[in-house]
């Protein structure tokens, strides 16, 4: 987020005596005033003091170390920085919505101030309007059409495209050989009208020549054609090669995103990078690139040979050129615009589709089949009417600029005619040089479109190299290894924020034994989840450490870490394969014997092997042929294949029926031992093996102790465990009613035992 705004001129020279030299921290602009009409002014934050700065005026300076608290509130539909909240409140600036997470910031900001600590929030530029031009960037990007160095970008795709540069010079000397042979082609015509073809009545003597020529045509167009076909294997295989290896860096980078920043970009938007845009530039290459290659040649060469031959007739070819090129260059801005209008209404088809089938669920379940079609049906026809439009304007006002540039061609038929006419020229000649106008205008027409095609190319080589310049953390320097841990897990002052102006978790603090079971307990979006994931190493703490042994995690080597971690998730993803792949997806150096152990430690071998290919059996995509209890326990067989130090089950037994949970409890006590683990569970009754229980409310451990000491300490963790009870029985007295539950319960408090 953008948290150091540039000051307009005027407004920095007034403010700098104020600051008498003292460094400006953060700038933030704001857009309203107190009675709520519209301005713009700024806020300036520096170590010790605040300015609200407005139209070149100072409107008010504010010492930090008067202040003993600021807070970001929100009013009706707008926002307010609000000074000493708690003592002698005054509102420092008031803005709209749009600012509204920014002003989060600058209140984490200025409390470190207040507090003597140096503010960590680092602005950045993840705005949706360029900063320097004010239009909006391309969507879910930050590129700015406008602004952009496409030259720069057309270069960086000749550099990535290195290791394709020997095909690219073998490609040039193909061209060279293929304009040759255009050129040579008409003058053999040229000779064969000239020398035979209107040599009326000179009888068989010409036979010979009449032949040898007709023969040097056939070999002409034997020579492109298979110039032609040599043409397009090596561009294919250049452009083939090039898209490989640029799919993989971006595939490899993305794989070495953190998580939140692949959460971050939709999966859509991600997959369409990694083939769509990488397909643009491919076919760039292939089709335009190496083509214009061609193109230029052949237009120098024509120009050459007409200009040397027949200087007169070269002027009247090239008369109609710059009229042509002047409208091109007037056209194409407006070509531009509205294929770009064009590719983001695919862009939103693309995510329509995208968002559906990834809950196509949701949409079977609820009945929304007719609505999601109407919906796809809208932008659909969006997509259309704009297509239709572009289409029509370029199939108008291309043709009319190609019937301008053919011109031309009447003014040599013209002039060439009236020198045959008078014998001052021969007819084949004057063919020739025809066909040399053609060849320069069908070169012309074809350029009037490449800056379409750029731009397109360009647009895509954008957002590809965008994600292949995301910053990605360091991996330490020197890391861990994690063989050989024992499994001792401290928090220590750990705050962490998804967004940072927002703390999810503060200041957690907790020691955790190795092979102690820690229970997390709390109200739903208390921060469980988040926990685990930073124990996962998900996401990085933005305050404090977690340490594993002693050593921070960060420290350890990430792939010797999640070795040593076992997760057991509510939803186990299983990739498309057979069951033994996905158990030794944890491991895959594992032999059989191994993932079978697993799977029997994992309460799973029993039903594998009852399935008719045991454990060769396809699981389908995410593995929707098995129920939830199987994929469960395959995935327990999974955590433990590594045989993992740390285990986390996150909610592990939620989605199954009772008779289930009980199985797969049962395999859970079994691994338990001996292994750090954290467990969350919406069932207490279920973390009754816990050494501990961690009771997190917003974001804060609020209670820690073993079910008796909370419960007799009647806090949240009681409140929870008599609320669960009321549910469960209410739950029991509905089966009795004859209530429509079953075992495959799946309510709070449904199937287990009651809690303790
Ligand atoms: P719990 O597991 O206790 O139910 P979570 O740790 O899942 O709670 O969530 C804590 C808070 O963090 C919630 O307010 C939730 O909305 C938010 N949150 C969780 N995951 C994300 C995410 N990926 N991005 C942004 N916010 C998130």
């Amino acid at each position: 987020m953008q948290l150091n705004y540039p000051l307009p001129t005027e407004s920095a020279a007034v403010i700098e005596p104020v600051l008498s030299g003292e460094e400006i921290l953060y700038c933030l602009p704001y857009d309203l005033t107190a009675s709520g009409q519209f301005t713009e002014g700024f806020l300036v934050i520096t170590k010790t003091r605040l300015a609200v700065i407005n139209g070149g005026e100072i409107e008010r300076v504010v010492p930090v170390n008067s202040l003993d608290g600021i807070c970001c509130g929100e009013l009706n539909s707008s926002g307010m920085l609000e000074a000493n909240p708690t003592g002698d409140p005054f509102p420092i600036v008031f803005f709209t919505m749009e600012h509204m997470a920014r002003y989060s910031m600058a209140e984490r900001i200025i409390t470190d101030l207040i507090d003597g600590v140096q503010p960590r929030a680092v602005s950045t530029d993840d705005e949706k309007k360029c900063p320097n031009c004010g239009r909006p960037f391309i969507r879910n990007t930050r590129i700015c059409r406008h602004c952009s160095d496409r030259m720069g970008v057309l270069k960086r795709i000749w550099k990535v495209s290195r290791p394709c540069w020997g095909y690219y010079a073998l490609l040039l000397l193909i061209f060279w050989a293929n304009s040759g042979f255009m050129l040579y082609s008409p003058y053999v015509s040229k000779r064969l009208i000239d020398e035979v073809l209107t040599k009326f009545g000179a009888g068989s003597e010409l036979l010979p020549h009449l032949l040898w020529l007709v023969a040097l045509t056939g070999l002409c167009s034997l020579a492109t054609t298979i110039i032609g076909a040599l043409r397009e294997i090596v561009s294919a295989k250049a452009s083939n090669l090039f898209v490989r290896d640029l799919r993989n860096d971006i595939y490899k980078k993305v794989q070495s995103m953190p998580l939140g920043y692949i959460e971050e970009k939709n999966a859509g938007d991600l997959m369409h990078r990694i083939n769509g845009d990488t397909g643009r530039i491919q076919q760039f290459i292939q089709n335009v690139a190496v083509q214009a290659i061609n193109e230029i040649c052949l237009f120098i060469g024509v120009a050459i040979v007409v200009v040397s031959f027949n200087p007169m007739m070269a002027l009247l070819i090239l008369i109609p050129i710059p009229i042509a090129l002047f409208l091109i260059n007037r056209i194409s801005s407006s070509v531009r615009r509205r294929y770009h209008k064009q590719w983001r209404w695919m862009d939103k088809l693309t995510d329509a589709l995208n968002n559906v089938f990834n809950g196509i669920k949701v949409v079977k379940v609820f009945g929304q089949e007719e609505r999601e079609v109407k919906h796809f049906e809208s932008v659909a026809s969006s997509v259309r009417d704009i297509t239709c439009k572009t289409e029509q304007y370029v199939y108008t006002v291309f043709p009319i600029i190609r019937f301008l540039i053919g011109f031309g061609s009447y003014f040599v038929t013209m002039y060439g005619g009236a020198l045959v006419l008078g014998k001052q020229m021969e007819l084949g000649e004057l063919m020739q040089f025809s066909t040399y106008a053609g060849y320069l205008y069908s070169r012309l027409e074809w350029f009037s479109m490449l800056p379409r095609h750029i731009s397109q190319a360009i647009t895509s080589a954008q957002r590809v190299f965008e994600v292949m310049d995301e910053d990605v953390p360091p991996v330490p320097t020197a890391p861990l290894s994690a063989d050989g841990i024992e499994g001792y897990v401290d928090f220590n002052n750990v705050t962490f924020g998804y967004k940072s102006y927002k703390s999810v978790l503060k200041n957690i603090d907790l020691n955790v034994q190795k092979g102690e079971m820690i229970g997390l307990v709390g109200h739903s979006g208390a921060g469980k989840s988040t926990m685990i994931n930073l124990l996962m190493r998900l996401y990085k703490a933005d305050e404090g450490e977690i340490k594993l042994d002693g050593n921070s995690l960060e420290d350890y080597s990430i792939s010797d870490y999640k070795n040593n971690l076992g997760v057991v998730l509510q939803e186990s993803y299983l990739f498309s394969g057979s069951i033994l792949n996905n158990i030794r997806y944890a491991r895959p150096d594992a032999s059989d014997d191994e993932c079978i152990r697993a799977a029997k430690i994992a309460n799973a071998h029993e039903f594998i092997i009852n399935l008719p290919d045991g454990y060769d059996t396809y699981v389908g995509e995410k593995g929707q042929r098995l129920s939830g209890g199987e994929r469960q326990r395959i995935a327990i067989a999974r955590a433990v294949l590594s045989d993992p130090k740390i285990m986390i089950l996150d909610e592990a037994t939620a989605s199954v029926d009772t008779e289930t949970e009980q199985q797969i409890q049962e395999a859970l006590g079994r691994i338990i031992k001996g292994r750090t683990t954290f467990a969350i569970a919406h069932r207490l009754s279920t973390l009754k093996n816990a050494n501990r229980l961690v009771v997190l409310e917003e974001g804060r451990v609020a209670e820690v102790g073993s079910h008796n000491e909370l419960m007799e300490k009647d806090g949240i963790y009681a409140g929870l465990v008599r609320a669960q009870r009321t549910m469960t029985a209410l739950s029991v007295a509905i089966d009795d009613g004859g209530g429509r539950g079953g075992p495959g319960g799946r309510g709070p408090g449904r199937g287990g035992p009651p809690p303790r």
